[in-house]
């Protein structure tokens, strides 16, 4: 094999964070019920029952489409995809064909500082499937399989990229850059349930001939892009290389195992029957193009941050990644924003995902008032850090705990008061100082630390206790 290029294109799936779902009325809140409870007839697909367009859905994946600078259908149009599967009780899911809402888009993505543009094919609107609950923890180890149709009907949006992916890196940048635009929309939420899973069409081309293409399904994660997508591409070259072909098929990866296993010959478009859904009427978007409005995108903020806030592109980017916390640091930032943006990066989502919370979990109010005490010098950096640990262990303000445990700055009268009280109560110490073992200072400063609560500063605390012990010999 000589000139060999990798070829991956993405179909990102994901749950649309609305209420109810795509067609019908049923709550999408259905994580915690109990199998089969949050249906009707039309997502159990019973005769007669007619689909009735979610409107939020439909403004969301406009949302999306402006974001992703696509081109909007003025006109666009529901199609059944025909296929039996047991997760499918109508027999074809409700899809968008040759009509998508969104259409020639394009996403900026970077590795490694690298920056390149990934084509964005269509973004269209369908619906989910329901799951499949394999009672032995996989496909292939199960001997019987049960279904659940409270997934079926959620809202999803079919994200589908050019296959100008380069790498499984490139890949897992093109998902986590996704996720990061829907979050900011506020179209998507991972906290509340919300799935994004991925589908990525693999080839490998040899000295510029297309190879052939096998689709691995169902990634669920960004770590599972990156590791399904190396294994398969590892496991095409080896064919390759050994002279064999590579099968046109669909692949299912194994999360747990880390590999790709043929699932079944892969269908192809005509074996579908795609043809119009005569039960919903053509969709007019102008009214949605014309009045939805998207907010400062990710990359914006990034940019916006390091100039406003003269950050780094690594605490720009650390504090854009999520709008949650991008938002939280410009509560703060005010104070001081290279003091705010390190106490937030530094200390602050450290100590929190340590005890697997958010800041969505902290007072933005509170934490400021903090900062104000670190940047006027009247709480030490050792007990601002004991102050965020004791306060989000004990859910307490951070302020308060300041207060309650007296962990601000001694002023001068307590700093001399803890020397003085440090050099009577250990004679020994002051023998041994005086005769000239410089340990002993050391302990004497261990000590008036501790009778302040670690609010004194060390180097006057050295200064004030040489003047008394001079005073002593
Ligand atoms: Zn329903």
């Amino acid at each position: 094999m000589t000139d060999a290029d990798v070829v991956i294109g993405l179909e990102v799936h994901v749950q649309l964070d609305t209420d109810s779902k795509m067609f019908c009325g049923c709550s999408t809140e259905y994580d915690d019920s109990p199998p089969n409870t949050h249906t009707c007839p039309t997502c159990l697909g019973l005769p007669g029952a007619l689909p009735v367009v979610n409107e939020r859905a439909v403004e969301y994946a406009v949302k999306v489409g402006k974001a992703l600078d696509c081109s909007i259908a003025e006109d666009t149009a529901f199609h059944r995809k025909n296929y039996f599967y047991p997760d499918l009780p109508k027999n074809f899911q409700i899809t968008q064909y040759d009509s998508p809402i969104n259409e020639d888009g394009e996403l900026e993505i970077s590795v490694e500082d690298e920056s390149k543009s990934v084509g964005i094919r269509r973004a269209h609107m369908e619906e989910d499937p329901g799951s499949l609950v394999h009672k032995g923890g996989s496909i292939e180890r199960s001997s019987y399989t049960l279904v659940d149709y409270n997934r079926s009907g959620t809202p999803l949006l079919e994200i589908v990229t050019e296959p100008d992916v380069e790498s499984p890196e490139e890949a897992r940048a093109v998902v986590d850059k996704l996720r990061e635009i829907l979050e900011y929309l506020g179209v998507f939420d991972a906290d509340r349930g919300g799935a994004l899973r991925v589908d990525a069409n693999v080839s490998i081309s040899v000295d510029d001939e297309e190879g052939t293409r096998t689709e691995v399904k169902n990634i669920g994660s960004t770590k599972g892009v990156v590791k399904a997508l190396r294994y398969e591409v590892t496991r095409q070259k080896n064919q390759l290389k050994r002279g064999g072909d590579v099968q046109q098929e669909t692949r299912h990866y194994d999360d747990d195992r880390g590999v790709t296993v043929t699932l079944r010959e892969k269908a192809e478009e005509k074996d579908y029957r795609y043809f119009r859904e005569a039960d919903i009427p053509p969709l007019e978007t102008s009214e949605y193009v014309e009045e939805v409005e998207i907010p400062e995108l990710p990359d914006e903020r990034r940019r916006r941050f390091r100039e406003e806030y003269g950050l780094s592109r690594e605490e720009a980017s650390k504090l854009t990644s999520k709008k949650a916390v991008a938002d939280f640091y410009e509560e703060v930032a005010d104070v001081d924003s290279d003091l705010a943006a390190t106490w937030v990066v530094d200390e602050l989502l450290g100590e929190l995902n340590y005890r697997d919370m958010t800041v969505e979990d902290v007072d933005a109010e509170d934490f400021r008032g903090l900062v104000e005490l670190v940047d006027a010098g009247e709480v030490t950096d050792a007990n601002a850090v004991e102050a965020i640990r004791a306060s989000l262990d004990g859910r307490q303000g951070f302020v308060e705990v300041v207060e309650e445990r007296g962990l601000g700055v001694a002023d001068e009268g307590e700093t001399l008061e803890a020397c003085r009280t440090a050099v009577e109560e250990n004679p020994d110490a002051v023998d041994d100082y005086l005769s000239g073992d410089d340990e002993a200072l050391n302990y004497l400063v261990g000590q008036v630390m501790q009778a302040t609560g670690g609010g004194a500063d060390p180097a006057t605390v050295n200064e004030v206790l040489r003047e008394e012990l001079e005073g002593e010999g």
